[in-house]
């Protein structure tokens, strides 16, 4: 069954778990494939809601990229303020 948020305008090209498209020149290529992509359904930070239109399949794919949070070196940051009991 589609899903109702599927949207043919909204779709991704990555591979799907269920019927992963082995062989396919094109998909190896890294190109856009126009036989095999999936619907976008939902995002939320790095992760991506995707529904195969092959076997309806539906999965969330972590994308492992943050939506800019991976530019900023936030741990790169001190712990905490110089203390004023510490010695420079
Ligand atoms: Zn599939
Ligand atoms: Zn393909």
């Amino acid at each position: 069954m589609l899903d109702p948020d599927a949207d043919l305008g909204r779709r991704a090209w990555l591979p799907c778990p269920r019927c992963c498209n082995d062989g396919c020149s094109t998909c190896a290529a890294g190109t856009s494939c126009n036989l095999h992509w999936r619907y976008l359904l939902a995002n939320e930070a790095r992760l991506v809601f995707l529904q195969c239109p092959g076997c309806m399949h539906r999965w969330w794919h972590d994308t492992e990229f943050g939506v800019g949070d991976n530019q900023v070196n936030s741990n790169q940051l001190p712990d905490s303020p110089a203390s004023p009991g510490q010695a420079a």
